[in-house]
């Protein structure tokens, strides 16, 4: 890598747009607040992201299974979670510039929010991150889910919630789960999908956007297990993106401190990356002890206790839960995989990525757009479509295309040249290595199958 890490959102920002991973949502309309669209490259990406995770979690484990509940519950869920009394984000407004923050966003923000949290918060010294003026006004409860209404009348009783997390939905359907599959403890549901929040400060591209997609499971355990299983997830979860192309020096670990974590949490620690703009939570891993099945139980009247026939004994269990948004994942993957290199034309951009992760496996190129070359590459093309996901280039330079492909991740380019005409072999060149070699075409299903370990 030839330019500074720090450099690498800006890079990002700028292939996102012009490759078409990500636009900004409703963008002819001037965007719609931190929401996000993906585009041909990255809805690949983000789909191969939530499949690699899926693939790890669920289907190549015996003790976990999978579920995709509604984003819209029953609005006592959220009473019984205690989202709705605790999901709250202290927010400060500037009375000069009318700016708004989070509290942890001013200066000194980790003491203000210890503050904030012990009843007293003075801001009178502090400066608006704006303006500068001393003028910001007491912090505002602020919660972060958003609010509709269910049926044609907008009044109380017909309330509801985007879900801000897609763990609730896991918590209600803890029974019907065990039951239909007659599970034993401990056993695991995971479950990926969109959870919203309203959040004060997003930013970062898809770091923090106010509509998201969360990969998240939660493991089910005997009380006194949960310790155990808790330190055996961290591991886990670091391999799991060791395997995926992030290197030990981008992740650390975290503990909360006491008064940190979530109201629901015992232990809680964050998986950091080291994003661009510094390190950040990438996944939470919690111990939500029995809180969250023990309130569904008292809101809703129904025992949701577990009976261990074994020990002939019935109990509340403890879950371990490991929380992570497939946008900030893929973003992190992205920034790991972002790499420059000189080469004789300037700078060679290479996305680095996984071959399981890149939005395309191969790319078939003529070596020219040339009516000899067209159709012996197209019968190329159609051979292997219905084996990988490829992409067909026949505009410009070869060099150019070959580059075109690096900067989207392409991990391998086969290219038709004119000596394919006489001896029906072509060539296959590595994104990494750029190395070439020349393989029939009757054994390149094969020859592509074997490099991408499909
Ligand atoms: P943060 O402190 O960054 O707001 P959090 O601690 O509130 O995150 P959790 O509630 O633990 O996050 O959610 C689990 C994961 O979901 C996070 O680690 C993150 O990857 C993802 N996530 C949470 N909020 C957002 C968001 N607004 N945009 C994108 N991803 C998010």
């Amino acid at each position: 890598m030839t330019l500074s890490y720090d450099a690498v959102a800006d890079k990002l920002a700028s292939l996102a747009k012009r490759r078409g991973f990500v636009f900004p949502s409703s963008e002819i309309y001037g965007g719609a607040g931190a929401t996000w669209d993906y585009g041909p490259l990255g809805v690949e990406l983000k789909n191969n992201v939530k499949r690699a995770w899926w693939r790890a979690m669920v289907q190549l484990r015996d003790d976990i299974v999978g579920l995709d509940a509604a984003i819209l519950m029953h609005p006592r869920v959220w009473e019984a979670s205690g989202h709705v009394q605790n999901f709250i984000d202290p927010l400060v407004e500037c009375g000069n510039c009318h700016r708004r923050f989070r509290l942890d966003d001013l200066r000194d923000g980790e003491e203000l929010i210890d503050q904030w949290r012990g009843g007293k918060v003075d801001l009178s010294d502090v400066p608006c991150p704006v303006c500068g003026m001393r003028k910001l006004a007491d912090p505002r409860r602020f919660n972060l889910m958003f609010k509709t209404f269910v049926g044609p009348v907008e009044e109380e009783a017909s309330v509801a919630w985007l879900r801000p997390e897609t763990a609730q939905g896991i918590f209600v359907n803890f029974e019907n789960v065990q039951q239909s599959t007659r599970r034993k403890l401990p056993f695991g549901i995971a479950q990926v999908g969109k959870s919203f929040r309203n959040e004060i400060t997003p930013g970062n591209l898809i770091f923090r956007s106010r509509e998201f997609e969360q990969m998240e499971m939660q493991y089910f355990c005997r009380p006194e297990d949960a310790p155990l299983v808790f330190e055996s997830w961290l591991g886990t979860r670091r391999d799991w993106y060791r395997e995926y192309g992030i290197r030990d020096d981008l992740l650390r670990f975290r503990e909360h401190a006491e008064n940190e974590r979530a109201h629901y949490a015992a232990k809680a620690i964050d998986i950091e990356f080291r994003f661009p703009f510094g390190w950040k939570e990438m996944e939470g891993i919690h111990n939500r002890t029995d809180y969250d099945l023990r309130r569904h139980s008292e809101y809703s009247g129904k025992d949701l206790r577990y009976f261990d026939e074994a020990a002939n004994e019935r109990f509340l269990p403890y879950v371990v839960e490991t929380a992570v948004g497939a946008d900030r994942a893929a973003y992190a993957l992205l920034c790991a995989a972002y790499d420059e290199e000189p080469d004789k034309e300037g700078v060679r951009v290479v996305l680095r990525l996984h071959r399981d992760l890149a939005p395309y496996k191969v790319a078939v190129l003529p070596l020219s757009k040339n009516e000899k070359l067209t159709p012996l590459a197209r019968e190329v093309a159609v051979m292997l479509r219905p084996h990988l996901l490829i992409t067909y280039d026949e505009t410009q330079a070869i060099g150019r295309r070959y580059r075109r492909q690096d900067e989207i991740g392409t991990p391998l380019c086969v290219t038709i040249d004119f000596d394919s005409l006489e001896d029906r072999q072509v060539t296959i060149r590595d994104r990494d290595s750029m190395a070439q070699v020349r393989v029939a075409i009757a054994d390149l299903v094969p020859a592509l199958r074997e490099r991408l370990g499909v």
